[in-house]
């Protein structure tokens, strides 16, 4: 059995909204078992909160946003990934503003604000959402589903028309030491030719070569090239993970994205949210006492459900 985590200390960070071009600083609190991650605004003078939940999803147009009575939320997946990643269960964020902190554009530094505030163990097991009937969700070329497994796995594949980047698949099987290792560092990407597009649309405006990939049609910018020469496809996995903290407690399953991206992944965790019969609740994991746990024959069937999300065709 193992028990839900928060972190020992308050610790803070501050910075630039990769889309707005604001300041912004949060605050990570510790919270009681049971908790989840819980967005909290100073509204005229009372605290409101916004639970990381696909409930209050907001939009996943270049980024994912949250919004809930009059909290406005976004750029949150490489917070929540290093959440997820890290295994924290329980934690306050406070926002100073609308936006949470471009920093290096990966999850590094929020893994590195998680191990500063220290991990702490809580007197409650944790609750796992075990996958027991495959689940799809599709968009033209674009696919995503998890099948059930015994452990949390990721196998992504991206393709995109440029030479720097062309197919990148990576299998990545969670863990925290393997997400500090392998994962968290990958940065956000984008492209030379869409950075006029996303500026006269608003967006994109604290994007640099400071927090951000950028390809030209022919080369990097960034003058000190890849942290990994598949650094892509492993920030792919790390947005997936961050995305699917808002299913509220941690999947148990095989997933296997082709060319997606926050839309899917937003669906994907709504179409597990929505379908109970597809997935039981566990508070142990195989690994932790050796043996299968007992699924109905009926849970056990593999149909696969077809989810067709409704996604603007960027
Ligand atoms: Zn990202």
């Amino acid at each position: 059995m193992r028990f839900q985590q928060t972190i020992g200390n308050k610790v803070s960070v501050s910075g630039i909204g990769l889309h707005s071009g604001q300041p912004t600083s949060l605050t990570l609190h510790p919270a009681p078992p049971g908790t989840g991650i819980v967005f909290r605004q100073t509204s005229n003078g009372s605290i409101e909160t916004c639970p990381a939940s696909i409930k209050h999803l907001h939009h996943t147009d270049l980024c994912t946003a949250l919004r809930l009575n009059s909290i406005h939320v976004q750029t949150v997946e490489h917070l929540l990934a290093a959440l997820g990643g890290m295994e924290i269960d329980n934690v306050y964020i406070d926002l100073s503003g609308n936006e949470i902190p471009a920093l290096d554009g990966s999850s590094a530094p929020f893994v590195n604000l998680i191990l500063e505030a220290s991990i702490v163990e809580q007197p409650t097991p944790r609750t796992y959402l075990k996958i027991v009937r495959p689940i799809t969700v599709e968009c033209m070329d674009k696919s995503l589903t998890v099948h059930p497994s015994s452990l949390q796995k990721f196998s992504y594949t991206i393709e995109y028309d440029h030479p720097l980047i062309q197919t990148q698949t990576y299998e990545y099987d969670a863990c925290p030491s393997a997400f500090q290792r392998d994962i968290a560092f990958a940065r956000t990407f984008a492209f030379e030719t869409d950075v006029e597009g996303l500026w006269s649309k608003g967006q994109g405006m604290g994007g640099s070569l400071d927090n951000t990939l950028v390809y030209s049609e022919t080369e990097l910018l960034n003058e000190t090239g890849l942290r990994f020469p598949n650094e892509c496809i492993r920030h792919k996995i790390l947005d997936l993970i961050g995305d699917l903290t808002l299913v509220g407690i941690p999947v148990i399953g095989h997933f296997i994205a082709i060319r997606a991206g926050h839309e899917l992944h937003a669906a994907l965790a709504t179409a597990i949210v929505e379908n109970p019969d597809y997935w039981i609740l566990l508070n142990t994991l195989e690994e932790d006492n050796g043996s299968a746990e007992t699924v109905s024959p009926l849970l056990a069937q593999t149909t696969t459900s077809q989810t067709q999300p409704a996604l603007s065709t960027q």
